[in-house]
């Protein structure tokens, strides 16, 4: 298949892996390859990435404290005609990862953006979940402190579709305490370690889970996942 080369002055947003190499898309290792220059939320880590793949592009580091100044370079190399290819640290640049401004700077400066798509942990999760998936709402993480928290969660209680948050391990015990506060008869999905070696899926009431989690320690990382307030919930016990 002839394929057809990057476009000159384009922003692309490549998706990597959440966990497993092997889901690195050809489309976004040949971006890697073919483009000007990387620019990574955190250079070191995207550089063992590229290593893997056998890649050796120069790379730029793009993370949350330097954005403002980073997006008017990237810019600049962008109306040079350079090829920009963004990454973050896992799964798609933009999504509770740094991006946004940048594309919508890009955006707003009329040049070309483009989506390399791939990895996700919001999708890996809801889609194998059993929740619905017709109507989701991604919330990504909730703020560190407990009253703001709280506000959030009680003002999606009216919500029609499946919550979808993401969560440290070291706050997926508060956060279960929340949720048996506030949603205690929905049904909850916690989508640990996705697409790696411990991938689970655990669900239940939050009350359910929460004794699972004092009863062994839920380690690695998490999607947290609460049925709408249409859904039916869950039988008993944990599944
Ligand atoms: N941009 C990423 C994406 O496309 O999913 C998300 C980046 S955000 C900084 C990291 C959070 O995503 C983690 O705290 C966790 O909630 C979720 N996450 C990332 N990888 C995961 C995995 N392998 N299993 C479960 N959750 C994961």
């Amino acid at each position: 298949m002839d394929l057809p080369a990057l476009m000159p002055g384009t922003l692309y947003l490549v998706a990597t892996p959440i966990g497993n190499l092997e889901d690195m898309t050809l489309r976004g290792v040949r971006t890697l390859r073919e483009c000007d220059v990387v620019a990574a939320e955190d250079t070191r880590r995207s550089g063992q990435l590229l290593k893997h793949f056998g890649i050796a592009r120069p790379m730029i580091s793009y993370f949350q404290f330097n954005e403002a100044r980073r997006s008017e370079e990237i810019l600049e190399r962008l109306k040079r005609g350079e090829k920009v290819a963004l990454v973050t640290d896992a799964g798609t640049p933009g999504i509770s990862d740094p991006g946004e401004r940048v594309v919508r700077a890009a955006r707003a400066a009329g040049l070309r953006v483009e989506s390399v798509p791939g990895a996700c942990a919001l999708v890996a999760a809801l889609t194998a979940s059993g929740l619905p998936t017709e109507e989701f709402h991604f919330i990504g993480f909730l703020p560190h402190k407990s009253g703001q928290r709280r506000r959030q969660l009680e003002g999606l209680k009216g919500v029609g579709g499946t919550l979808v948050l993401y969560e440290s391990p070291y706050r997926i015990v508060k956060l279960l305490g929340e949720l048996v506060e506030v949603f205690p008869e929905r049904r909850v999905v916690l989508a640990r370690e996705l697409t790696k070696k411990f991938e689970e899926y655990l669900s239940g009431r939050a009350g359910e889970l929460l004794e699972v989690a004092k009863k062994r320690q839920l380690k690695g990382e998490f999607v947290v996942l609460v049925g709408g307030a249409a859904e039916a919930g869950p039988g008993e016990g944990v599944v």
